[in-house]
């Protein structure tokens, strides 16, 4: 409740919320007046308090369901919204050994952020139910204004974007007169590196978070959706480097949301740890890069057996430069970077994609991610790091109406 984001008014509604001081319930008002007035005129009667104001009534739910998804795309973290620990006092609570590593890192530091966007949404639900309380016991009684969830959104989106400008502007001012770059450097990791920033522009932060994604980057509906992620796992006492992929494919359906179909992890093979068992493409070594491609060897496995049974595909890869690095076209512009550790398998890769585009007539599309890698994609790959078996890990959520989409024994494929 004190957290240093947390603005003073936000704090204080804070405080009054959780222990329950807001004038409203039958306790404290007479009849109508101790009701919800927004259900009331739905014709329900649900006594007004903490739990219903900002977890049970309906607009409260429509909006924390819209502040997760906002959430999820721009920072990759899941936030469960059906727990009231999460809505009325902002605990994100991750299910135990779900993260390791980096992916608890990355979700470490969203935490001052998260505080931010909590308080401020949760003062902004509060002044909304006022409003619609007002309108209703007014005499006479009239509509009240600016009480939808796009409204409530919006008011939320301009109060953080405010108070994202001044932490930026108080960085800048300790970088410029006292000399101190830590506060700039701490704005960077908090804003900027976490995805809910997407870019300083003519000197003001731009916000990625609240931001509505480009239509034209959403995959058609009825595409399959793969995502791959390769996690790289540094050197730990006597253990050396390894490193693990996951990968994700969801039926994109009519009305644009995802629906999983089918989750796989698994060790990536490289002649560091596997010696003799890993395949002849595999790279000699363990490296960021290395654990990107096989995830995108892995995925391409997995589109294959799409194609074949009449999906369109879109593969979104774990990073720009792998994306960058798959459909650069040899000889053209760029010299290839000759003696590189993951030069086969990047060559392999390629003779993939070009095979399964001209085999198949539907569409195979690779791209760059545009949103966040879900914390949850990463966290797998860590901990798929250091499976002993060679073949990846897969769970399939849906039965497709097509034949089984992916095995996963085979994600090197003899015939490459
Ligand atoms: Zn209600």
């Amino acid at each position: 409740m004190k957290h240093s984001v947390i603005p003073q008014e936000e704090s204080h509604h804070l405080y009054v919320t959780v222990h329950h001081g807001h004038f409203q319930g039958q306790m404290k008002c007479r009849g109508d007046k101790g009701v919800c007035a927004r259900c009331l005129q739905r014709g329900d009667r649900h006594e007004e308090g903490v739990m219903h104001e900002y977890h049970e009534c309906l607009e409260a739910k429509a909006v924390w369901a819209k502040v997760a998804s906002d959430w999820l795309e721009a920072t990759g973290n899941v936030l469960d919204v059906s727990s009231p620990l999460l809505t009325v006092t902002g605990l994100r609570l991750p299910a135990p050994g779900s993260l390791s590593a980096e992916a608890r890192a990355r979700f470490d530091a969203l935490e001052p952020a998260w505080r931010l966007v909590h308080s401020v949404a949760l003062l902004k639900l509060h002044q909304a139910r006022t409003r619609a309380h007002m309108a209703y016991h007014a005499e006479p009684q009239r509509q009240p204004k600016k009480t939808s969830t796009r409204d409530v959104m919006c008011a939320v989106r301009q109060r953080v974007l405010q108070r994202v400008e001044f932490e930026y502007s108080k960085a800048k001012h300790a970088a410029t007169f006292s000399r101190d770059p830590r506060p700039l450097s701490r704005f960077f990791a908090t804003w900027i590196a976490t995805g809910v920033v997407a870019a300083i522009h003519k000197g003001q932060p731009r916000l990625r978070l609240f931001s509505a994604p480009q239509p034209e980057t959403l995959p058609s509906p009825g595409t399959l959706h793969i995502r791959t992620c390769g996690a790289y796992v540094k050197t730990k006492g006597k253990r050396g480097p390894g490193s693990g992929f996951s990968l994700t494919a969801h039926q994109v359906q009519a009305d644009g949301t995802e629906t999983l179909v089918l989750a796989a992890s698994g060790a990536v093979l490289a002649v560091a740890t596997h010696g003799a068992r890993a395949p002849p493409s595999a790279a000699p070594q363990h490296t960021p890069q290395v654990a990107q491609h096989a995830a995108a060897l892995a995925g391409l496995a997995c589109a294959e057996h799409a194609l074949a049974n009449g999906w369109n595909v879109r593969t979104t890869l774990g990073s720009e430069t792998t994306h960058r690095s798959i459909e650069r076209q040899p000889g053209v512009g760029t010299t290839p970077i000759r003696g590189h550790k993951h030069d086969s398998l990047n060559c392999l890769l390629r003779k993939k994609v070009a095979r399964m585009r001209a085999d198949y007539i539907q569409t195979l599309e690779l791209r760059a991610p545009s949103r966040a890698t879900p914390l949850s994609l990463l966290a797998a790959a860590e901990k798929a790091a250091f499976l002993p078996s060679l073949y990846a890990k897969v769970a399939t959520h849906v039965t497709p109406p097509h034949s089984a989409l992916w095995d996963g024994s085979r994600i090197w494929d003899p015939g490459d």
